[in-house]
């Protein structure tokens, strides 16, 4: 595939058709192992000497087609599907980082982010340290030398701040950190390895996904980062593996390309931990990505209209968008998602928590639920619902307050979607 063009990327990349009976769609290849064609060929394909197809829990070609198509769409070199975006989120990081390792995260995560790296990898001696995404340089005064990652998301709901990755990873490369990006509200318009980015990651569940049948996770790996020239900084692929017969992962993988970090992944994270994609999962998701352009396009230009209507009402105290940042913030915005601001918008109703509870009960087209990146427009009050878990102070460093509102707008027509706002608005004032 020789197009760089998203729409076609979409559609073509990592495959024209099935080898055996020249299917055009992707196959559901629901098959939990291969054959083998000898035994020569079952010790090399464990010994990573041939490249093929084993076990679904570490490989699968349905899946394979959608780790290659996102991988070029994301401008990667290789991709890791897994069974949802926490188990991403969780992966990008235990590929790296061992016990007694830190890893420094921006405080604009999602909540159930937050609650994996504050609590779960905590507990399992991964200490995650969160750092203001406002003032870059605050990840180079949290790095020691057990720093191992960088890791924060391009457009983090529910603030809504566009994250300064070329700034944050250029702290990072000099010392052997790579960047590690939740991509999850931005497919296409946000490219984060083209500014420097080691490794992307998203939630399939969301705008890949598109149609919201689908719970799965991916993890691109951008082939640019020097692992080697960093080796006391990066023990895990530089020093030999014992899990697999002594693989130092720089070195043994050098014939496939610059895949250490992708291929450990996989042959031991995924391996271990098992949170594989079903090959029926990744198929719906390959079918959401036909028209991840169509949509994202869409999604942005509602959203933006949302934000300009909700703008204009008095009974809204604040709206929270992308259009709506200022000074440098504004900068990185433009600069990072120069194609659109995807679906998301926030707002506080001037009647606060109770007037936020009374909009949501008042919608009657948009859902309630606890999800973004549907084609249908979606809503729901995180204070009450995804972020109640966080402690009220953990709320406010997220930017959630008791009344703000999360709106994922989706792709109806926009007249039908203000139509819906402004009845649940007139009913929360009411
Ligand atoms: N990252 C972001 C930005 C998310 O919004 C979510 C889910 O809401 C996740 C990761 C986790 O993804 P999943 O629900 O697929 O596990």
């Amino acid at each position: 595939m020789t197009s760089k063009h998203p729409e076609t990327l979409a559609l073509h990349a990592g495959w024209r058709r099935d080898p055996a009976t020249h299917a055009v769609a992707v196959p559901i290849y629901q098959t939990t192992s291969f054959q083998f064609d000898s035994t020569e060929n079952a010790a090399n394909l464990f010994a990573l000497k041939e490249m093929g197809n084993i076990y679904t829990r570490i490989m699968n070609p349905t899946n394979d087609a959608l780790e290659q198509r996102i991988a070029a769409l994301e401008g990667g070199v290789a991709a890791l599907t897994v069974a949802s975006g926490q188990a991403a989120s969780a992966m990008t990081l235990q590929t790296l980082a061992r016990a007694g390792d830190n890893v420094v995260a921006s405080t604009d995560i999602y909540g159930g982010t937050w609650n994996l790296f504050n609590h779960t990898l905590r507990d399992q001696g991964i200490e995650v340290r969160f750092v203001d995404p406002g003032d870059p340089e605050a990840f180079a005064r949290a790095t020691d030398d057990r720093t191992r990652a960088y890791y924060a998301e391009t457009l983090p709901n529910p603030k809504l701040r566009v994250f300064p990755i070329a700034e944050v990873a250029a702290i990072g490369r000099p010392l052997g950190i790579p960047l590690i990006m939740d991509n999850t509200a931005a497919p296409l318009l946000a490219r984060p390895l083209d500014h420097g980015a080691a490794i992307v990651m998203y939630s399939l569940t969301k705008y890949l996904g598109g149609h919201g049948t689908s719970i799965g996770g991916v993890i691109i790996d951008g082939g640019k980062f020097d692992w080697a020239a960093h080796a006391a900084r990066q023990p895990a692929l530089n020093t030999p593996d014992p899990s697999y017969h002594g693989a130092v992962w720089v070195d043994a993988v050098k014939p496939l390309g610059p895949v250490a970090y992708i291929i450990r992944a996989r042959t031991v994270i995924l391996r271990d931990l098992g949170a594989a994609l079903s090959p029926f999962n990744a198929f719906l998701i390959l079918q959401g990505i036909e028209t991840l352009a169509l949509r994202m396009r869409a999604h942005s230009e509602n959203a933006t209209a949302v934000a300009r209507f909700l703008g204009g009402r008095a009974d809204v105290a604040r709206v929270i968008h992308p259009s709506t940042l200022t000074g440098r913030e504004a900068a990185w915005a433009a600069t990072y998602m120069p194609r659109g601001y995807s679906g998301l918008v926030g707002f506080e109703l001037a009647g606060g928590a109770a007037a936020g509870q009374r909009f949501i009960d008042a919608l009657k087209l948009i859902y309630h639920v606890a999800n973004i990146g549907d084609a249908r427009s979606l809503a729901i009050h995180p204070a009450s619902t995804t972020h109640s878990q966080l402690s009220a102070a953990e709320q406010h460093a997220s930017g959630v307050s008791p009344g703000y509102v999360r709106l994922s707008i989706g792709i109806e027509h926009i007249d039908d979607i203000l139509a819906d706002l402004t009845q649940a608005l007139d009913a929360a004032a009411g």
